[in-house]
């Protein structure tokens, strides 16, 4: 399995369009892997895990297409994840060549009610509004990725994810505050092979109940832990980072790793074997 995440940021980006902040001032000064786009991923070409404002420059940046993506599902619809007017690209008159295959759509009731009222018609961009997923369900898809849609902290209708293809399971884990304890529940007795964590607030001491910091990720491990979702084997990794947690990439890096934990960065691309 291949997982590259595309971008890695909240919201607003870092840097953030309309701030000077230091962090944002040294980010634009370093360049690199300070320089963060709002997070989606891709995975084994074929899935993609949202799709946000910076989707077309991300794939420009890596060199990569979305003509081989089969799957696309939304874990919520917080504009940082959710830009359905760009799905209008898919339209032939926007293809030149061979069209690409069915797109096949999924996401919360309030995200297939949000892309039907963005006027975004299924036949014209080639894809399939599948029927909402609904948390604890497992759906499977065509390309073979098992979805079990989880309950989250954040706004209704998010979704945290654990995908499992060819026998790898990762679970998608933002955005979100401490995951409710029946996500926890539906992960036990499952060992992830990665497990990504919303880290907004980077290594800060800010808490909130839709995002998360250091301190709540490892507490969040820890019941992961328990429960055998977390072993040993399971990659961990911090991402969704807030220019506000103030951490350029280099120095973030270096508070998490006694925690075992791995920090994201844009284009970073994990193989699973
Ligand atoms: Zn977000
Ligand atoms: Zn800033
Ligand atoms: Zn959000």
């Amino acid at each position: 399995m291949e997982i590259v995440l595309l971008g890695t940021a909240a919201a607003e980006a870092w840097p953030a369009p309309f701030c000077r902040c230091d962090a944002c001032q040294e980010a634009r000064r370093r360049g690199g892997k300070s320089i963060r786009t709002r997070s989606g991923a891709l995975i084994d070409s074929s899935v993609k895990v949202d799709f946000g404002p910076d989707t077309s420059s991300q794939m420009q940046r890596e060199g990569r297409d979305l003509w081989a993506v089969t799957t696309l599902i939304f874990t919520h619809g917080h504009d940082d994840h959710f830009t359905p007017a760009e799905l209008q690209y898919r339209k032939p008159m926007f293809v030149a060549g061979d069209l690409p295959a069915t797109l096949h759509v999924y996401g919360s009731a309030e995200v297939m009610d949000a892309l039907r009222a963005a006027y975004v018609d299924a036949e014209e961009i080639g894809a399939e509004f599948h029927a909402p997923l609904t948390p604890l369900a497992p759906v499977v898809t065509s390309d073979g990725t098992e979805i079990l849609p989880l309950p989250a902290t954040h706004v209704p209708g998010t979704l945290l994810l654990r995908l499992t293809r060819n026998g790898k399971s990762v679970f998608y884990g933002h955005d979100t505050g401490e995951i409710p304890e029946e996500t926890v529940r539906a992960l036990s007795g499952s060992p992830l092979d990665l497990a990504i964590f919303d880290c907004t607030y980077g290594a800060t001491d800010h808490e909130s109940v839709v995002h998360m910091g250091l301190a709540a990720v490892v507490r969040t491990i820890e019941r992961l832990r328990k429960v055998g979702a977390v072993t040993d084997k399971t990659r961990l990794m911090g991402t969704h980072i807030s220019h506000h947690s103030g951490l350029l990439h280099e120095p973030l890096e270096e508070r998490l790793r006694p925690h075992g934990i791995d920090l994201a960065y844009d284009g970073l691309t994990i193989i699973l074997e």
